[in-house]
């Protein structure tokens, strides 16, 4: 069956070639930069095709880039609650407090959308050997959809990553590689092994798809929002295709008219031992630098001293009018252990530095009281026990 996915090509940013649809495609070869996927959105699309829907990401099949709905790797992903954290709102004192919470995905995190998407795409195009370099959650998502799809997975992690996720990864299936180093150091080592391409790599950003699974969260805020956008969210960034990717589906609904008007200031939160994106934007810049002897830190998510797709981070926070900033581990502490009390949720270290980020915000000005803000826990915190 069709999916009758409006999917067009893949489009360069920096150079704006396009790129065949149906070829495999990594980045741009003359920039070095990410490609986009891009849709007809002219042709139109009544967001009333939702109404009878499963309830996963796939609902949104005319905006992702899968061709036959028969390829589709699915585990459930999407869908997420909304929920209202009502208590720790008055305490920030804004209009509305909710947080999107993705630690119900499969394997744990909102990286079950991005590899999803990807793994999907793959088996469309015919391709069944991956490999990613991974803090944990991208490994785990990895190993989850090849395992169903039948293909084969090879994952290359920091030693610092908690124990849980190699064994997550094996038990799938996967072949796990630890690598002394950062996420960086592990993508090295990967690519060292993948000389001759003979893996697809599913680095963020270094293929087009995760970014669409990923962009799924901005559909559906909107679509539990009732398409009326948040003023401000605030997103735990690394790769930053979540930023990216939120950001990139409000332009497609404004554009498909599912959208009246975009309002939403995106911030990025970056832990102080390792925050090449505050940097930046403390600066001006339009991309980052290379984060030099990044620190351990308990949020290993956002481990990540120079993103593949830096350039997309800093516009989507300049075009949105947003904020770069950064948390230590013991904020991060703090902040998860307030949200337990107050809220009962028991948030991913990532998802507490967007709390305590929030508070930042709030003293600074950044938020006002008439704002209505959601914040980003990406995953779950069961998987971090030994960190914490
Ligand atoms: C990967 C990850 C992040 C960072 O996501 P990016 O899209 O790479 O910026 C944040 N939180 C958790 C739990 C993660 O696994
Ligand atoms: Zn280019």
């Amino acid at each position: 069956m069709k999916t009758d996915t409006l999917y067009s090509h893949l489009e360069c940013l920096m150079c704006k070639n396009t790129y065949d649809a149906d070829q495999v495609n990594s980045y741009c070869p003359e920039c070095t930069q990410p490609l986009v996927a891009r849709y007809n959105l002219k042709k139109g699309l009544s967001k009333e095709v939702l109404k009878d829907r499963p309830l996963n990401m796939w609902r949104y099949k005319e905006v992702l880039p899968l061709k036959e709905s028969q390829h589709i790797v699915c585990l459930g992903e999407g869908m997420t609650p909304l929920t209202e954290a009502d208590h720790l709102g008055s305490e920030l004192g804004v209009r509305r407090l909710q947080i999107k919470n993705e630690e119900g995905n499969p394997t744990g995190s909102f990286k079950a959308r991005g590899l999803s998407m990807a793994v999907s795409k793959a088996y469309e195009l015919g391709i069944s050997e991956f490999c990613i370099p991974t803090a944990g959650n991208a490994g785990s998502a990895l190993s989850a959809y090849t395992a169903k799809m039948k293909g084969v997975a090879h994952v290359f992690m920091p030693e610092a990553t908690p124990e849980v996720f190699q064994i997550d990864c094996e038990i799938m299936g996967a072949k796990v590689r630890k690598i002394n180093g950062t996420i960086k150091d592990a993508g090295a080592a990967m690519a060292q092994e993948n000389q001759d391409g003979k893996w697809w790599d599913v680095t963020t950003l270094k293929e087009p798809f995760r970014l669409e699974g990923k962009k799924t969260m901005g559909y559906e805020i909107a679509e539990q929002l009732n398409w009326q956008l948040p003023d401000v969210i605030i997103y735990p960034t690394g790769g930053g295709t979540g930023l990216i990717g939120i950001w990139k589906a409000f332009q497609e609904m404004k554009e498909l008219g599912w959208v009246d008007s975009i309002p939403t200031r995106m911030v990025a939160v970056q832990t102080t031992g390792c925050n090449p994106v505050v940097e930046a934007f403390n600066q001006g810049l339009d991309h980052t630098g290379v984060y030099e002897n990044p620190a351990v830190t308990i949020a290993n998510g956002l481990r990540v001293p120079k993103a593949f797709g830096d350039r997309l981070i800093m516009s989507t926070l300049y075009e949105s009018n947003g904020y770069a900033l950064d948390c230590s581990d013991d904020e991060i502490r703090e902040a998860l252990s307030i949200c337990a009390r107050q809220e009962g949720l028991f948030l991913s270290p990532e998802g507490a530095a967007v709390v305590k980020a929030a508070f930042k915000l709030k003293d600074s000005g950044f938020i006002k009281n008439s704002d209505h803000v959601v914040l980003l826990n990406t995953g779950s915190a069961y998987k971090y026990v030994e960190n914490l």
